[in-house]
């Protein structure tokens, strides 16, 4: 049973030796024992796991705790079930949730899975457009922003798992939308492929202040967070009275001991703006509503999912490691097996 555990806590950016592949013995399930046992598909690379290979396990209302040295990482994943001891599930299932990065998972509390029904779209899905990052941008973008036709939406990190289902919502409702992503081959994705109005490489741009102007002369309306640092600072000088920020994340400060003071909020208060976070976790309870928006717009092409997957747990360290330098062209997965 090929695997990959924590060799220590990363100081600052993760880096691929925090992480060893390594091998424990085959894995059955033990008599009377009321969990199950998984064979992994696919893992998912989710910038959240970085908060989990801490000594103390971020506040926030994860369904796990952070990782244990010598012992497998853990994130979402889709799996097959091999063999259960669960009422719930029964062998030849499909699952997405919580797994560990292993080939095979002995899962002792299943019930945080969810069934997979529909297998007429990519398995993959599950850990990405139709999972977890699918959840994060739906609750994020309708329930926090309030979307109306013809207000102008901006996302950073926008071609990423999250950031290019926003987009892509946001063109449903009639918003016009901007994207900022780390490289021209993301902005060109960003324009050409997932229908973003505009687009701009900020690792390009002097002043990003200057560069929102330009895009939005009549500044934001919503303003979909997912980087934080100079990135916010600039949104809050363009930001329309009125406005929404929905705050999903910030990566700029995953991977610094002190975060990053954050300048210019008093624009919240001239301009009457809502900042907002939340945890996708919190909404799981609209996931089949979710489902009965989703499919029908990907089984009719309108909706499109960009993937960036590469293959077998020896590439895991390194494709966790590249979220955090942007190396990832959509969401990172990793394939196990079919
Ligand atoms: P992505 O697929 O977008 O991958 C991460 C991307 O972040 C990278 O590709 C890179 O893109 C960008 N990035 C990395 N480091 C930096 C940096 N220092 N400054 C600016 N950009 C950076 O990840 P997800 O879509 O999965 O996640 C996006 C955000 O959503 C994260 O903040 C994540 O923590 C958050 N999240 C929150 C959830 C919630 O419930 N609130 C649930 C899921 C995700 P680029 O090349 O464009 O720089």
């Amino acid at each position: 049973n090929k695997q990959v555990i924590l060799k220590r806590y990363p100081e600052g950016l993760p880096k691929e030796d925090d992480m060893e592949v390594t091998s424990s013995a085959k894995l059955k399930l033990p008599d009377g024992y009321g969990g199950i046992l998984l064979k992994n598909l696919y893992l998912s690379c989710d910038p959240f796991q970085r908060a989990l290979m801490r000594q103390v396990t971020p506040s926030g209302g994860a369904p796990f705790h952070c990782c244990t040295i010598d012992s497998p990482l853990f994130g979402y994943g889709v799996s097959k079930v091999l063999d259960s001891g669960h009422p719930d599930f029964k062998q030849g299932d499909l699952v997405w949730g919580i797994t560990t990065w292993e080939e095979y998972t002995l899962l002792p509390k299943p019930e945080t899975l969810i069934k997979i029904l529909h297998t007429d779209v990519p398995l993959s899905y599950y850990a990405g457009i139709l999972g977890m990052p699918g959840m994060t941008a739906y609750a994020g973008f309708y329930q926090l922003c309030n979307p109306t036709k013809g207000e102008n939406v901006f996302i950073s990190a926008a071609s990423g798992a999250v950031g290019q289902l926003v987009g892509q919502f946001a063109k449903l409702s009639g918003c016009y939308v901007v994207g900022s992503a780390g490289s021209k081959e993301k902005v060109e994705l960003l324009k050409e492929k997932l229908g973003f109005d505009d687009a701009f490489n900020y690792k390009e741009e002097k002043d990003l202040k200057a560069a929102l102007k330009r895009c939005f002369p009549q500044g934001i309306d919503i303003y979909f967070e997912n980087v934080g640092g100079k990135t916010l600072e600039a949104v809050l000088l363009n930001m329309r009275q009125f406005g929404r920020i929905a705050v999903c994340g910030m990566i700029s400060q995953y991977n610094v001991d002190e975060e990053e003071g954050v300048r210019n909020l008093m624009q919240l208060v001239s301009k009457r703006v809502r900042m907002e976070g939340f945890n996708c976790l919190d909404h799981l309870h609209k996931y089949s509503e979710y489902l009965d928006f989703v499919l029908p717009h990907i089984r009719q092409g309108k909706i499109a999912y960009v993937e960036d997957i590469v293959h077998g747990l020896d590439s895991a360290p390194s494709a966790l490691v590249g979220l955090f330098l942007g190396r990832n062209v959509g969401k990172q997965l990793i394939h196990l097996s079919d």
